[in-house]
């Protein structure tokens, strides 16, 4: 069965398209400056780069740009896209597992624009070009929160007053959910022990950044929260900070809504910080010479590492720290700067092994370190593509 993968976001479209047989990806890529100009479409079909500027004034433009290039190669003679999956951003109270899209289902995701006002709006878009393209093909849709519908009241529920929340529906959804279930059964595979019997904090660390107590497979607390703002310091946005301040801010800035939602989602986090860069790499490559630089690596670190330490104390244990993302994966001297200060929980880093570059899932803590410290690859569109399956081959 072959399965397109697509990720709307408000100027972008990423797409993969996988055979299912073998959950091999035959063709990826992306839409880029979708109603801007200087637009242009990038792609990897069957081991072969492609790239071509165009101009597109929406998602159907994209995607039927995409499609032209898919059916010069892969999609030939009888081989068609059999369903579609797509990663919506947020899914609200009442999406806890993937759905299949009906009318109800995607004016339910039209409605959550109130959660996710430059997110959700684009997905929905994505599924309405999706179902005018391949019409009569079966589209499902995979919520990026639906995992974390398993923390407890107490984890997701904030300090405010309860009636204003239930009113509002001011809670903790989380986000990255589809990864963070994606390297979890992955870690358990790859320590040769059940998922049910683990319990794993999971560290995404990428431009958006999150991490989760998964304990027996289920995810227990999250890092983000109501929006993907809360956490730990990101690329842009801001991660956890004094509600005070925000009201200070406002007051001394005279900055309204808008302007404070900007100045947290875009110039925060590593950028804010550093004034030089919200690429982890750039930060590192800055740190040795720039202060400020510095102190950023050093925020973003700390703050992964309390995180795993709380959530050490929610579980009441941890057996395994698994990194992913683009962070995660590839930097060595973010996992270093965190793991060597757990050596109270019993974790022992393997440094040769930290700093071997591999695109393998990986340990690299040491045969003795009571906690498995893994690196793994994330891979949230095969994890979309087997739920799409799931759903479509009832
Ligand atoms: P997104 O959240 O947009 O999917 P990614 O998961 O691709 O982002 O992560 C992007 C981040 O990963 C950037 O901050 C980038 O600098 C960082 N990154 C990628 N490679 C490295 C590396 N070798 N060392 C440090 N950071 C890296």
């Amino acid at each position: 069965m072959l399965i397109l993968v697509l990720n709307a976001g408000s100027s972008s479209l990423k797409f993969n398209l996988l055979d299912m047989a073998t959950e091999e990806t035959l063709a990826d890529g992306i839409a880029e400056r979708i109603g801007m100009s200087e637009g242009f479409v990038r792609w990897t079909i069957q081991g072969e780069k492609g790239r071509l500027e165009l101009d597109m004034n929406g998602h159907k433009k994209a995607l039927a740009t995409i499609m032209e290039q898919l059916q010069k190669t892969v999609l030939t003679g009888e081989r068609k896209v059999q369903a579609v999956g797509h990663r919506v951003v947020h899914g609200g109270p009442n999406f806890g597992e993937p759905e299949k899209i009906t009318p109800a289902v995607l004016a339910e995701i039209e409605e959550l624009v109130f959660y996710a006002p430059l997110h959700n709006p684009a997905c929905a878009s994505g599924i309405r070009t999706a179902q005018e393209l391949f019409p009569g093909v079966p589209q499902v849709a995979v919520f990026d929160t639906a995992f974390h519908h398993s923390m407890p009241d107490y984890a997701y529920t904030y300090g405010l007053p309860y009636e204003l929340s239930q009113k509002l529906g001011l809670r903790r959804y989380g986000f990255h959910g589809t990864s963070h279930r994606y390297v979890a059964d992955r870690t358990a595979l790859l320590l040769g022990q059940h998922l049910e019997t683990l319990k794993i904090v999971t560290c995404h660390l990428g431009n958006g950044s999150s991490i989760t107590a998964v304990k027996h497979g289920r995810s227990k607390d999250t890092s983000m929260g109501m929006t993907p703002v809360e956490g730990v310091i990101m690329g842009t946005r801001c991660g956890n900070v004094d509600a005070g301040v925000l009201t200070t801010v406002m007051e001394q800035e005279g900055l309204d809504a808008k302007g404070l939602s900007n100045l947290l989602n875009k110039k925060s986090g590593l950028l804010g910080i550093s004034g030089v860069s919200s690429d982890c790499r750039e930060i590192e490559e800055a740190m040795g010479k720039n202060k400020q630089a510095h102190l950023a690596f050093e925020v973003l670190c700390y703050g992964v590492l309390k995180h795993i330490g709380g959530y050490a104390a929610a579980m009441n244990g941890v057996d395994a720290i698994t990194f992913t993302a683009g962070i995660g994966e590839n930097s060595s001297a973010v996992r270093s700067w965190v793991c060597k200060r757990l050596s109270f929980l019993g974790v022992k880093l393997d440094e040769d092994l930290n700093t071997r570059r591999s695109k393998a899932d990986r340990l690299i803590s040491t045969p003795d370190s009571t906690v498995k410290v893994a690196v793994i690859p994330t891979n949230e569109e095969l994890m979309i593509a087997r739920e799409t399956l799931r759903l479509t081959a009832k």
